[in-house]
């Protein structure tokens, strides 16, 4: 079972993935828990120039094959051979956040994002959870946790408004893959719909 999470940026989807893979692994299912960008060491590797060029050391072509590269090898490494071995994978962000980031939120290249797609990682997830927040609520939690090491603050609440709307619109498009879950509350509260949704 392949399983990913999906959010903007602050939206609490790190820790729900963490804590899905631990009450998987507490049942007796091998659960790896993996991310993206990175989730491999090369893919790791390249999380680092992504992360540390920040959007303007990349044009949005050269940084959606960054990432689709990232993605090949995390596929290649760590996903495939834990799903052929019987593992479940959690994995914190998957192929829609191309989609939806070097798709439609910084560029339009969702064309070419589902052409990389289709010739080089060639798997979607069982499952996504979109865990879905305003922006204005995930920006308060990020500055309450002390700032993010991420580019929220840099790319502004009008982009995570864009992002937003791109996952919600990629929910409506697979509603059997994509189930919408409501961000708001405690982190226990989102985690049990994130149980029910998955019973
Ligand atoms: O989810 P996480 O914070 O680890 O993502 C690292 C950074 O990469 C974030 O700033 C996120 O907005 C960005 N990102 C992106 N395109 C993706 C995945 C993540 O711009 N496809």
């Amino acid at each position: 079972m392949f399983i990913s999470f999906e959010g903007i940026d602050g939206s609490g989807k790190s820790t729900q993935a963490r804590r899905l893979a631990q009450a998987l692994n507490a049942r007796g299912t091998e659960t790896l828990l993996t991310r993206e960008p990175g989730g491999s060491e090369g893919a790791e590797q390249i999380r680092r120039l992504l992360v540390e060029g920040r959007g303007e050391r990349w044009s949005p072509e050269t940084e959606l094959l960054l990432f689709t590269a990232a993605r090949r090898d995390h596929v290649e490494r760590l996903i495939r051979p834990g799903l052929d071995r019987g593992a479940w994978i959690v994995t914190d962000r998957f192929a829609d956040s191309s989609r939806v980031y070097q798709g439609v939120a910084r560029a339009d290249l969702r064309h070419l994002v589902e052409e990389l797609h289709r010739l080089t990682i060639c798997i979607e997830p069982d499952r996504t959870f979109l865990i879905d927040i305003d922006p204005t609520v995930a920006l308060a939690r990020g500055q309450a946790r002390g700032g993010a090491e991420d580019r929220f603050e840099g790319l502004g609440l009008d982009f995570q408004h864009r992002l937003r709307a791109g996952f919600l619109a990629l929910a409506a498009e697979c509603p059997d893959r994509i189930r919408i879950i409501d961000g708001r509350g405690s982190e226990d509260e989102i985690a049990a719909r994130v149980l029910e949704a998955l019973e």
